[in-house]
């Protein structure tokens, strides 16, 4: 009997086209270790949309906006519907590359994010026509697309801000090109590839681009491109300084320090337990996510209890000291020789286990955040963290907490959140705070919809006023007028 000798690449490609099937119709992802994707292939399976060189990604663009351009709106909605199917098929792959490569935050809370986006990013329908009638005939403002746009995305929440923007934007009309943040590049890349997936299984075009190895350079190449007509920019105060200052049309969702109000009022025990819930989701690192805490010396002791019930470890103020020692570091302003303490970007998105292991402190796994007493000074008040690390000050009355809890926000006007069933305090802090997402009596995730009503986003943009963002965010309006007829009334 003759035997058949099969090459082992073959093998490899036989394996691939299996596993991307697999993968595609749902089932449950293979085991994923760091040499099974790159930041241009998974399983052997070769990206679709990723580019060697902005320059490169922009020609593509540009090709895309194209085709973008001449579909129907239902087209793109079908388009749109099939990278729902797909994010909610590989939440699981995604969840888990985004926490091996950038070492960050919790698979089983990221598979959740992806299903929410999936679910609740608006696609077409969050487009609407205005139209005027009178004695003048009728005038109609339609939103239309803004055209090829580019987009920097964070580290903290990769293929979800890669997915929800895709979304939004092709629901608007827009192609997109990523400038994607260098230490997720192999999950946003697969992100994107999964958009342009969705696409072509219904005979689409490439909808979304990145490059191999994003820069500052190849940021810098994006925003100076003419074709690029927007800049949506999703990350830390710095970028979004520099996107805002592109002389374009920008979109920036910056950075957050979400204080919580806890008065007398409140359902402590319910406080507790959320307050632990939002802060310890994903690790801290959504923007939205609790980062410190004011509560009424009266019902303080309960509710750090409450916390503690709620897999929250109460820290010793040595084991603070330590916590400072660990997770902060000395940043020297090279101007004026000043030094302040900087977050240890080590730290950002780890368990609190870990973090803990790192003083000398051994807890068991339930321990998912790390409370501590502090005063409202404290760098752990003052200090974007993200991290399950959560420091609580007891203040006196509303007045005071709602002072340092503005203080504490430095307003960025981002997100706050309040446990209260007094109507006037919670009404004295919203229109004090000024934030663009306030949340009541729930753990921050119901700001962007997660057992809540209203839409989902992983771009929410306080500096430049667009709010949680959605496809009309990336549309302009303009203005089309029929002159004394089509009034039928
Ligand atoms: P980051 O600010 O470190 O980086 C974001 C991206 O910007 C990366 O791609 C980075 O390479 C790039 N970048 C940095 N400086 C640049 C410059 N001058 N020009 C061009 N590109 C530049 O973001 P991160 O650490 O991954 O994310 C965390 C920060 O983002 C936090 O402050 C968080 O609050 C914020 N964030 C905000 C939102 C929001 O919706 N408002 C969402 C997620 C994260």
């Amino acid at each position: 009997m003759s035997q058949t000798t099969v090459s082992e690449s073959t093998i490899s490609a036989i394996v691939a086209q299996v596993l991307s099937e697999i993968t595609a119709a749902g089932s449950k992802p293979a085991a994923v270790n760091a040499s099974s994707y790159d930041a241009t292939s998974y399983f052997g399976r070769k990206y679709i949309g990723i580019y060697d060189n902005m320059e490169e990604a922009l020609v593509a663009a540009k090709t895309s906006y194209k085709a973008i351009r001449e579909m129907s709106v239902e087209r793109r909605e079908q388009i749109i519907t099939e990278i729902r199917k797909l994010c909610y098929a590989e939440a699981e792959i995604m969840a888990k590359i985004g926490v091996e490569e950038t070492g960050m935050g919790r698979v089983e809370h990221k598979l959740l994010k992806h299903q929410l986006v999936a679910q609740k990013t608006p696609g077409t329908e969050d487009l609407q026509t205005a139209a005027k009638t009178g004695d003048g005939g009728l005038t109609l403002v339609e939103m239309a697309p803004f055209g090829i746009i580019g987009s920097i995305t964070p580290s903290t929440n990769p293929s979800e801000t890669a997915i929800c923007n895709t979304i939004g934007m092709l629901a608007g009309g827009n192609a997109v090109v990523f400038n994607p943040h260098p230490n997720a590049i192999k999950t946003t890349n697969y992100a994107i590839d999964l958009c342009n997936r969705a696409s072509k299984a219904v005979g689409g075009p490439e909808i979304a681009i990145s490059v191999k190895k994003p820069t500052l350079e190849s940021a810098d190449i994006m925003t100076h491109d003419p074709a690029v007509r927007m800049l949506v920019c999703t990350g830390g105060p710095g970028v979004v300084k520099a996107m805002l200052s592109s002389g374009k049309k920008a979109i920036g969702a910056g950075a957050g320090n979400p204080p919580v109000i806890v008065d007398d009022t409140a359902d402590i025990a319910k406080a507790g337990k959320d307050i632990i819930d939002g802060c310890s989701f994903d690790n801290n690192l959504p923007c939205i996510a609790e980062k410190e805490v004011f509560a009424f010396e009266s019902i303080a002791e309960e509710l750090i209890y409450y916390m503690t019930q709620n897999g929250a470890y109460l820290a010793s103020p040595e084991e603070v000291d330590k916590l400072v020692e660990t997770v902060l570091v000395k940043q020297e302003n090279e101007k004026t020789g000043e030094t302040k303490l900087v977050i240890n970007k080590k730290w950002v998105g780890r368990d609190a286990k870990k973090i803990l292991h790192a003083i000398g402190t051994e807890v068991d796994d339930s321990i998912r955040c790390i409370v501590c007493e502090t005063d409202k000074d404290h760098p752990f008040v003052q200090t974007e963290l993200m991290m399950p690390i959560l420091p609580v000050v007891r203040v006196c009355c509303i007045e005071q907490a709602i002072e340092y809890a503005v203080e504490a926000e430095h307003g960025n006007r981002h997100t706050a959140h309040m446990h209260s069933k007094n109507i006037d305090n919670l009404t004295a802090f919203a229109k004090a705070i000024e934030t663009t997402i306030f949340v009541k009596n729930a753990p921050s995730y119901a700001g962007i919809g997660y057992g809540a009503e209203g839409h989902c986003t992983f771009t929410i943009a306080g500096p430049t006023g667009e709010g949680l963002t959605s496809a009309r965010s990336f549309t302009r309006l303009r203005r089309c007028v029929t002159a004394d007829s089509f009034r039928i009334v």
